[in-house]
C-alpha cells in the first residue's frame, strides 16, 4: 500500500495541462488523453490534448519573448540551468518513479536517466558564459572580420518516449544557454516527465514564455502548422528515421534549420583478442540498457568465429538471469516494452530469425498476462538475411553471428543505411584505431557498452541523423554566426 500511495503522490504532484506563456491551461475545447502504464495496461492519469490552436498559442508565446530572452544576461541563463540541475537531483527519486509509471523501465534505470538528464543542464549552463566570436584581418590586411554568435530563435522540439527526460534536457539545456525560446512536444506515451520539467524550470526562474509545452495525441496535425510557420527558426527532433524523413520534407518548405537524432542499427563487434569478461558486460549494457529500447542499443552481434560459442553462452546466461516485471518492483531489471505494437514487432523479428534457422538460447516466447513484456532473448547462429540484422529491434533481443576476418566484420558493420554507433571489443590497440577509423558511424564504444554522456557529442551519420547533441558541439545547433565586414580605410 505504501508504494501505491507514493505512486499516487508523484502523479498528483505533476501538472497535466499545457504550459503556454507561463500559464498552465487546459487544451482549447478541454480534451484530454490517457497516459498508460505499460506494465499494467491501466491508465495512470489524463493529460491535456492540445489542438493546432494551442500549438499556435504556444509559438505566439515563444515568439513574444524571444528578443528579450535572447538579450538576457548570460549569468542569469547559466544560473537558471544550474538551479534546474540541482532541483532535478533533489527530486531524482520522485522523477524516477514518475518516469517508470509512464515508460516502464526499472526505477533504478529511470533514476540513472534523471541524473543523465540533469547533467545536460549542468553542462550547458557553462555554455551560456562562453558564447564568443572572432576578430581578425582580411587576408589582404585591409578590412576586419568580426563574428558574433546569436540565438537561432524560437525552436520546436519533438521528443520520443524511450528517454522521456534526457531527450528533452539535451535540447532544452543548450537552447536556454543560447537564449532561444522553445515549444516542446513530448511523445504522447510519456508526457509526464516533460510536464514535471516545466514545473522545475519555472521554479528555477525561467521567465514565462521561454519554455512552452504542448502534449497531444495527434503529433502530426498539431506540429505540422508550426513547422510551416515562418516565425519558427529551428526544429530539433529525436525519434524514428521514418518520422524524421517526413519532418525534413516538411521543413524544406521554409528551409527550416533542423537537428535530427534518428534510428540506429548498432553493430557490436567482438574480436578474437577481446577481453571476454569485458565484452559480455559491455554487451549486457549495450543490449539491455532501457530494455533495448534505445537508438544506441546493440542491434546485432558479430563475433569472431573462435570466441563466438563462449561469448554466446555467457551472454545467454546473463540475459536469462535478469528478472522481468513491473519497474517499481524490487530486483526487477527488465520492464515492459512501451506498447503492444512494439512487442508484436519484436516477436515478429524473432519468429522470422528462427524460421530462417536461428536458435533461441534464452527467451523467445511471448509471456501471457498483463503488460507489454518480452523476455530477454539471445539468438545464436542467426543467418545474415534475417530481418533482425537489418531492422531496428527496439527490444531485449540479441542476435549473434560469426565472422572470420577483420575486413568481413567491418563490411558487415557498415552494411546498413544507419550510422549512429558501433561497439568494438579488442585488446589490440592498432586494430582498435584501425577499426574505429573505418566504421561509418558518428560514435564508437571502444571496449565500452555505453557512449551517452553530456560532455560528449552524440549523433549519427548516414540516415541516423543530422547534427550533434551535448559536448562542445551541442550549443552550436542553437546558434547562428553573424559576420560583420568592417571597413578600416
Ligand atoms: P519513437 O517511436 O522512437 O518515439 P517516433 O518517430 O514515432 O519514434 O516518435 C518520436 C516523436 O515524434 C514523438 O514525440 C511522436 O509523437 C512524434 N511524431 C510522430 N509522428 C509525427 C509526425 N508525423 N509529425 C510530428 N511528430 C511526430
Amino acid at each position: 500500500m505504501a508504494i501505491a500511495t507514493q505512486e499516487q503522490q508523484v502523479v498528483e504532484g505533476v501538472e497535466k495541462r499545457l504550459l503556454i506563456g507561463g500559464e498552465w491551461r487546459d487544451a482549447a475545447g478541454g480534451a484530454t488523453f490517457p497516459v498508460i502504464d505499460p506494465a499494467t495496461e491501466e491508465p495512470v492519469c489524463e493529460v491535456a490534448d492540445a489542438t493546432p490552436e494551442d500549438a499556435k498559442a504556444a509559438l505566439d508565446a515563444a515568439v513574444a519573448v524571444q528578443a528579450e530572452w535572447g538579450a538576457s544576461a548570460p549569468n542569469d541563463r547559466a544560473k537558471i540551468l544550474w538551479d534546474a540541475f540541482e532541483l532535478m537531483m533533489e527530486r531524482a527519486d520522485e522523477l524516477a518513479l514518475l518516469m517508470t509509471l509512464e515508460m516502464g523501465k526499472a526505477v533504478a534505470e529511470s533514476k540513472s536517466e534523471i541524473v543523465y538528464a540533469a547533467d545536460f543542464f549542468r553542462w550547458h549552463s557553462g555554455d551560456a558564459l562562453r558564447l564568443d566570436g572572432v576578430y581578425k584581418q582580411f587576408g589582404n590586411g585591409t578590412s576586419r572580420v568580426l563574428t558574433m554568435k546569436q540565438p537561432v530563435g524560437p525552436c520546436l522540439m519533438i521528443t520520443p518516449w524511450n528517454f522521456p527526460m534526457a531527450m528533452g534536457t539535451r535540447k532544452v539545456g543548450p537552447a536556454v544557454a543560447a537564449g532561444c525560446t522553445v515549444v516542446m512536444k513530448p511523445a504522447g506515451a510519456t508526457p509526464l516527465c516533460m510536464l514535471a520539467l516545466g514545473q522545475i524550470l519555472e521554479e528555477a526562474g525561467l521567465p514565462a514564455g521561454v519554455f512552452n509545452i504542448i502534449t497531444t495525441s495527434s503529433s502530426g496535425k498539431v506540429t505540422g502548422p508550426l513547422i510551416e510557420d515562418p516565425r519558427l527558426r529551428k526544429l530539433s527532433f529525436t525519434g524514428s528515421t521514418e518520422v524524421g524523413r517526413k519532418l525534413i520534407e516538411a521543413a524544406a518548405g521554409s528551409v527550416l534549420k533542423t537537428s535530427m537524432e534518428l534510428g540506429g542499427n548498432a553493430p557490436f563487434l567482438v574480436f578474437e583478442d577481446a577481453d571476454l569478461d569485458e565484452a559480455v558486460e559491455g554487451a549486457l549494457l549495450a543490449k539491455m540498457r532501457n530494455i533495448g529500447e534505445a537508438c544506441t542499443s546493440a542491434n546485432r552481434f558479430h563475433v569472431a568465429e573462435s570466441v563466438k560459442d563462449e561469448f554466446t553462452r555467457r551472454l545467454a546466461e546473463k540475459m536469462g538471469a535478469l528478472k522481468s516485471g513491473r519497474g517499481t518492483e524490487e530486483d526487477v531489471k527488465v520492464g515492459p516494452l512501451i506498447d503492444q505494437e512494439s512487442r508484436e514487432k519484436v516477436a515478429e523479428l524473432v519468429e522470422d530469425a528462427v524460421s530462417k534457422g536461428a536458435k533461441p538460447l534464452t527467451g523467445g516466447e511471448l509471456p501471457g498476462g498483463r503488460g507489454y513484456f518480452y523476455p530477454p532473448t539471445v539468438l545464436a547462429d542467426v543467418p545474415l538475411d534475417a530481418r533482425v540484422f537489418s531492422e531496428e529491434i527496439f527490444g531485449p533481443v540479441a542476435p549473434i553471428a560469426a565472422f572470420s576476418s577483420e575486413d568481413e566484420a567491418i563490411e558487415r558493420a557498415n552494411d546498413t543505411e544507419y550510422g549512429l554507433v558501433a561497439y568494438v571489443f579488442t585488446r589490440d590497440a592498432k586494430r582498435a584505431i584501425r577499426v574505429c577509423e573505418r566504421l561509418e558511424t558518428g560514435m564508437v564504444g571502444l571496449n565500452q557498452g555505453m557512449v551517452s554522456n553530456a560532455g560528449a557529442p552524440f549523433g549519427g551519420v548516414k540516415q541516423s541523423g543530422i547534427g550533434r547533441e551535448g559536448g562542445n558541439e551541442g550549443i552550436e545547433e542553437f546558434l547562428e554566426t553573424k559576420y560583420v565586414a568592417m571597413n578600416m580605410d
